[in-house]
């Protein structure tokens, strides 16, 4: 398997640092806002954000998250049966309720592909309200969308192919903050 860093620890900190500026631009201000993260890692993902935008405009900033794994419709077998894959989450409370009526919720999620977890997690969402708007920030973005599904907040763009797979690691759940591109 070879391996190849394309972020090292300070590549992952500038982007998500111009991601909070750019979340601020864009929606003048964070007043209004919920910042909610996909587990696993967009979780950590949205906490940091919200760090750096409470430093940077001196308010505490809404977080939630969210655990779409049941909602997700490309891991159903030819069958339509589930064929759910044993979750990565270390987590064990249940997700969290966040306010999300006339919010503008923005989702974190560390790698962007097919766009069905998006879909997913935006159905979860109005499953239970209707929020004023949605974007999305990703860490990287791997191409191969199925849905017309874009990200608002782009990290990396990451031209991959189908059979090259993106290791994002994080220093609150891996040890270390590194995006790289594995080839099978
Ligand atoms: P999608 O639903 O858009 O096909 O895939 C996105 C979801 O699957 C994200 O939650 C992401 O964590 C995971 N994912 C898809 N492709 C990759 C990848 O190449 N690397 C990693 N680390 N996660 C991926
Ligand atoms: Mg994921």
């Amino acid at each position: 398997v070879e391996h190849l860093v394309i972020m090292d620890e300070t590549a992952v900190r500038r982007a998500l640092t111009r991601i909070a500026h750019e979340i601020l631009e864009k929606n003048k201000g964070i007043e209004n806002c919920v910042l909610v993260g996909i587990r696993t890692r967009g979780v950590f993902l949205a906490r940091r954000i919200a760090e750096r935008i409470s430093e940077i405009e001196g308010t505490t900033i809404s977080i939630g998250e969210l655990d779409v794994t049941s909602y997700r419709d490309d891991l159903l077998n030819e069958h339509g049966e589930s064929n759910k894959k044993p979750s990565e989450s270390k987590f064990q409370e249940p997700p969290q309720v966040f306010p999300i009526h006339n919010k503008k919720i923005i989702l974190f999620d560390d790698v962007l592909y097919t766009g069905r977890t998006i879909r997913a997690a935006m159905d979860a969402i109005m499953d239970k309200g209707r929020p004023q708007s949605i974007q999305l920030a990703v860490l990287a973005d791997r191409g191969h969308r199925e849905l017309p599904i874009r990200a608002d907040y782009v990290g990396k763009n990451v031209p991959t192919s189908r059979v090259e797979e993106i290791s994002v690691s994080l220093q609150e759940y891996d040890g270390l903050d590194q995006v790289s591109i594995l080839q099978h």
